[in-house]
């Protein structure tokens, strides 16, 4: 008997195929597809327009799943809402829900854990199980869906949570697509936003894909000695070859390039460093004003890292002519940051288990 194929992670056209292999009409893709994302029916069984026999047929050759939400907290200060997401093969991914004033947004992960080792992150001690396939990403914004009336759905996505969304290329590739699809969601990628630790070859491809998204890159220094020691993958791609690839994918795209950085006391929050941040971005985007998000770092047990001023280092950018804003850290009482909850997990049940079990099955 073949495996089961996820349909969640199928777009029209790929539907297409298999009914064809099925001898079912063309016009049944669409019709599944708009079950699935528009009305989001996810059982055969209530697809009311499909024949018992051929819901019977879809069955045995297609699954659709999402996501467990195992654990939820909700903000006390805002409406952010995080979900510890358990996927069938039980390990465990961070999803956050957030409201702004322009819609709701979904920050999702696209692996499980993340081998790119920044230091400052409650993911990287944790280290890389897999790849989150494209109906498992798409999951996570369809479960915290679930738990809101269906007017109030999620409008737009950061890819931010757990994971290197460019070390999972095709994978993300094919979710934006899900996304976007007009006989789907049809969410404009325009609200959608990719963070990534600087991968340069993926952020030249990505490039090429005329996705009017936002790139937004992880800096977090501004010298590839201070960059290397926080983010190893600096020693791959330094500053020069990422800063590069930013500037040819904001003439390439026309979409703005944002800049992460996160303000660790007495690491890279001094005026030296401002004062190298806008050498270089001046450089990469002459005659502009380029953007920086400040994050204070959120201070994750082990790393030794304490939050840094971020409005005195705000300060200290736009006096380079750097525009530079201090994000909101929405949900800050819930730790919405990067994978805490689910390493806080995974060492709990290491503490009453006693195994090394970091896919909490
Ligand atoms: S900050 Fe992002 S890229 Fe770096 S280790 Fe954590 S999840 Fe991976």
């Amino acid at each position: 008997m073949p495996e089961k194929i996820d349909l969640l992670g199928l777009l029209p056209e790929q539907i297409a195929e298999h009914m064809k292999e099925m001898g079912a009409p063309a016009f049944r893709a669409k019709q599944i597809f708009r079950w699935i994302h528009v009305r989001r029916v996810f059982d055969f069984a209530e697809m009311t327009d499909i024949s018992k026999q051929f819901q019977s047929e879809l069955n045995q050759r297609f699954y659709i799943n999402l996501p467990k939400i195992e654990q939820t907290l909700a903000s006390c200060v805002d409406d952010t809402v995080k979900y510890l997401c358990r996927l069938s093969d039980g390990s465990a991914v961070e999803t956050v829900r957030m409201v702004y004033h322009h819609g709701n947004t979904a920050c999702i992960s696209t692996q499980v854990g993340c081998k790119m080792g920044c230091k400052f992150c409650a993911s990287a001690p944790l280290g890389f199980i897999r790849n989150l396939t494209p109906g498992e990403m798409l999951g996570q914004i369809y479960a915290a869906d679930s738990q809101f009336p269906e007017d109030d759905r999620i409008s737009g996505i950061v890819l931010m949570g757990i994971g290197e969304p460019l070390d999972n290329y095709d994978n993300v590739m094919q979710l934006l697509r899900l996304l976007s699809h007009k006989d789907g969601r049809g969410m404009s990628l325009r609200h959608a936003a990719l963070s990534t630790c600087g991968l340069v070859p993926q952020i030249r491809r990505l490039a090429e894909e005329k996705f009017p998204l936002t790139l937004s890159v992880s800096l977090h220094a501004a010298d590839d000695k201070k960059r290397s020691e926080l983010m190893p993958v600096n020693r791959r791609y330094p500053l020069d070859e990422l800063l590069l690839a930013c500037g040819d994918y904001f003439r390439q795209t026309g979409r703005r390039v944002t800049f992460e950085y996160a303000v660790i006391a007495g690491e890279n929050d001094t005026k030296k460093a401002a004062r190298q941040l806008g050498k270089r971005l001046r450089l990469v985007f002459p005659g502009q004003r380029p953007h920086v998000n400040l994050i204070p770092v959120n201070p994750v047990d082990g790393t030794g890292f304490t939050a840094g001023s971020a409005q005195a280092f705000q300060r200290l950018l736009e006096a380079e002519g750097i525009n530079a804003t201090v994000r909101r850290t929405l949900g800050e009482d819930i730790k919405a940051a990067c994978g805490q909850l689910r390493r806080d997990t995974i060492e709990k049940k290491r503490a009453v288990n006693g195994i090394e079990s970091i896919s909490g099955q």
